[in-house]
């Protein structure tokens, strides 16, 4: 035991992380990554909550997360990086926690109702609904203080803290009541202008994108329709582009923002800048990304983290039993 407050937080292998991961919540946890004891769940059953025939491309994705969260900065001596399926017993803790979660509560839950909207679910598979049950159980087996999310996680947190309460209530005061933290960007928009970024939508830029890709989908962002001609006053409010000024870009915002008004900066400069100020802050993620290109290497640092994870999932269901009364031979 280390003494330090813990964290909890993961990804489901579903693709490469992209710009809003990164502002969404990797920063908190490469900032929290010293002061607190980390674990980074890869959340692979979950990911088969929506892609459960494409069982084959989830282990290119683990490798490919593990070396996004590399390059993006967390140090695998300090953040404990663990893949879901591997431990087994949060798929034990989940079981007693749906006993006295209701459905209803499932069914209602605004993310819950927009994932099944987007994937085309209309019959809900009982794992899709029931997810955020298993969620609490990745966040609760490790005893997480803090759980640093995107805004569409905040339901699912406000359950996790219900579960633990109840199960407290119930048996006995042993799981930890979880604080979410939601990151500096809570929702970053996609290219596309419309809906979140997001790794199954098409609309991300990478974490592992090279300058000219940056460049190439930056250009064909949607920006503000009224604009035809450099010279016509633009509307940064409506912009995609101005959206990530906003993030990426605060100190050339104010001029940014009055040179489009007034018609002074084309779309075309102004998104320079923008893949400037990308390409800025992914160089150094590139050059970390070179030290972890070893497959061993990722392999060896997903065994060791995986391993300390089954530890503390072990001694918490140690306690979890004993708290039930469901320990038995002892
Ligand atoms: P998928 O489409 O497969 O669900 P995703 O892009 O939504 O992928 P997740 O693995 O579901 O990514 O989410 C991981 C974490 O990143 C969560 O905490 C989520 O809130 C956060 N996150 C994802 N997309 C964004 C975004 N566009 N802005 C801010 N945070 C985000
Ligand atoms: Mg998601």
């Amino acid at each position: 035991m280390t003494g330090k407050k813990r964290i909890l937080t993961g990804d489901r292998p579903t693709g490469a992380l992209h710009l809003g991961h990164y502002v969404g919540s990797l920063v908190n946890r490469v900032k929290l990554q010293e002061e607190y004891d980390s674990y980074i769940l890869i959340a692979d059953v979950q990911a088969l909550t929506t892609h459960w025939e494409q069982g084959e491309d989830l282990e290119n994705s683990v490798y490919q997360i593990t070396s996004d969260y590399l390059a993006a900065g967390l140090d695998p001596n300090q953040a404990t990086i663990c893949i879901q399926s591997k431990i087994t017993e949060i798929h034990e803790l989940a079981a007693y926690f749906s006993m006295y979660t209701p459905v209803n509560v499932l069914r209602h839950n605004p993310t819950i109702k927009a994932e099944a909207q987007q994937h085309g679910f209309k019959d809900l598979m009982y794992g899709f609904l029931g997810y955020p049950v298993s969620q609490a159980a990745d966040i609760a087996i490790f005893k997480a203080h803090v759980v640093p999310v995107g805004e569409d996680q905040v339901p699912h947190l406000e359950l996790a803290r219900r579960i633990v309460r109840r199960f407290n209530d119930l048996y006995k005061p042993v799981l930890v009541e979880p604080e979410v933290l939601v990151g500096q960007v809570s929702r970053l928009v996609g290219l596309d202008g419309k809906a979140k970024m997001s790794k199954s939508l098409n609309n991300a830029i990478f974490l592992s994108d090279k300058p000219e890709d940056v460049w190439q989908k930056v250009r064909n962002a949607v920006t503000d329709p009224a604009r035809i001609h450099k010279t016509d006053p633009g509307h940064p409010e409506v912009c995609t582009i101005f959206e990530y000024h906003k993030v990426f870009n605060n100190s050339e915002l104010e001029s940014i923002e009055q040179e489009c008004r007034q018609g002074k900066i084309g779309c075309v400069a102004c998104k320079k800048r923008q893949a400037q100020v990308i390409n800025q802050l992914l160089e150094p993620m590139h050059e970390r990304r070179e030290q972890y290109k070893s497959r061993d290497i990722l392999t060896d640092i997903l065994r060791e983290g995986t391993r300390r994870a089954q530890e503390v999932a072990r001694s918490t269901m140690e306690e979890v039993r004993e708290a039930m009364k469901i320990q038995y031979f002892k």
